[in-house]
């Protein structure tokens, strides 16, 4: 066993995304059939929560007394708070490595309990309020700028001020796996004053993050930068698919609207703070100084490791397009959370703040086709001989992301869908 491991019951491959170490939470509904219920993701299983609360496993935690996990959503478990969500991570941790043999002991509970991942269909894990999308990428932000008003102009006066975002919209969010059909909306032709109605013809993705804010805040009370973190439960990866020829027609003065509302894919296990925080680093450097209520005394951020891949129709395997890192990002999940809620606006359970595209300093490290191909002028060749400057029909976009440990990951998964055609 690799150093630093920590040891299991179940057998977890090396490369697995959900070792002991990770213990990220999920909604299933065993295919067999049964209600949907919270678990977690162990190697190649799931572990069936409401089947141990069932047990009695967790009579002595904070769930006492609670029926949090017989739900198709995690929302009532996030609203028990950190010290319930760490007692129970603990609790399953010790439950998985042996240290508690209530489950190593128990054959029948065993059957019952752990299921493979080929016999359970995976579900949105949150029931999803309001969605947020920032656009924290200063490298993402430069791209976009340059492209569009040259590199002096690159980045609006307000960008190193404040953390931009606008509301989006949380009907449409989708656990990985749905297929996304190519919207239609207004489009204005290239040289002409008059817009068309026609299916998009420059669709992309942008590679984001997104953490599930847990815990209400009260109505005109901001959330400090340092309290932030109490209202994090835990993150996903996102995949804010975009219209960018709709977007281009609609977006001036308001922001983007039928060009992003039409479909988010998100990967269905969400990763907990207690999980990640191992893989929390130094916050980026931010000059000038952001203004007092965006300053934290711990100023963090993430290394995880994410990319992107691409399968067209034809091709045997997806093709790497973009490989990036997290804490590219110039500002942090807690700059995000005080800066939403510095005019009073109140956070609910289940809100999904998401990061905005995350591009690094390099070339490969482009989050979205618009940065990647560089506005068209420069093609992605795949493996299979195909060019790509957009999404084509049939195309599958897979990302992924984890955290490097010693001898061990801790992953997200995937978030993954593929483009079908416009319904007409
Ligand atoms: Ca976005």
């Amino acid at each position: 066993m690799p150093a630093g491991r920590m040891p299991c019951i179940m057998d977890v491959p090396e490369d697995s995304h959900f070792p002991v170490e990770n213990l990220p939470y999920g909604v299933f509904r065993p295919v067999a059939g049964g209600d949907a219920r919270v678990g977690v993701a162990i190697g190649e299983h799931v572990l069936d929560l409401a089947a141990l609360a069932e047990a009695d496993l967790f009579d002595d935690t904070h769930l006492r007394g609670t029926n949090a996990f017989a739900r198709a959503s995690l929302n009532e478990f996030m609203n028990l708070g950190r010290p319930a969500w760490t007692a129970t991570r603990n609790r399953i941790q010790a439950l998985l490595t042996g240290d508690d043999p209530r489950l190593a002991n128990d054959r029948e509970l065993r059957a019952r309990a752990l299921h493979s991942m080929h016999e359970v269909e995976l579900q949105l894990p949150v029931e999803i309020g309001d969605y947020t999308d920032f656009y924290s990428s200063k490298h993402h932000a430069f791209n976009v700028g340059t492209m569009f008003r040259g590199p002096e102009h690159a980045l609006m006066p307000n960008y190193l001020h404040l953390p931009v975002a606008y509301h989006g919209r949380a009907s449409s969010v989708i656990p990985s796996g749905v297929d996304v059909h190519r919207p239609r909306g207004q489009i204005l032709p290239p040289g002409s004053d008059t817009p068309v109605f026609a299916s998009c013809r420059l669709l992309d993705f942008e590679l984001e993050m997104g953490f599930f804010v847990a815990g209400e805040s009260e109505l005109g009370r901001p959330v400090s930068v340092d309290r932030a973190a109490d209202h994090i439960f835990g993150f996903v990866i996102v995949n804010d698919w975009s219209a960018r020829d709709i977007q281009k027609w609609e977006y001036q003065p308001l922001g983007p609207f039928n060009a992003k509302n039409f479909a988010t894919s998100i990967s269905p296990w969400v990763v907990t703070l207690d999980a990640l925080e191992p893989f929390r680093i130094d916050g980026p450097a931010q000059a000038p100084e952001p203004l007092p209520y965006l300053r934290a005394r711990d100023h963090w951020t993430l290394d995880i490791r994410l990319d992107v891949r691409l399968q067209a129709e034809g091709m045997d395997a997806p093709q790497t397009i973009a490989e990036t890192n997290f804490r590219h990002l110039y500002w942090t999940p807690s700059q995000q959370l005080a800066h939403h809620t510095i005019t009073g606006c109140n956070l609910r359970t289940g809100d999904l703040i998401a990061s905005g595209t995350i591009s690094g300093p390099e070339r490969r490290e482009r989050g979205s086709m618009l940065e990647l191909a560089w506005r068209g002028t420069e093609p992605i060749e795949l493996g299979n001989g195909e060019t790509r400057t957009f999404l084509n029909d049939g195309d599958t976009v897979i990302m992924t992301g984890y955290c490097a440990g010693d001898g061990y990951r801790v992953g997200f998964g995937d978030a993954r869908g593929k483009v079908l055609p416009a319904v007409e």
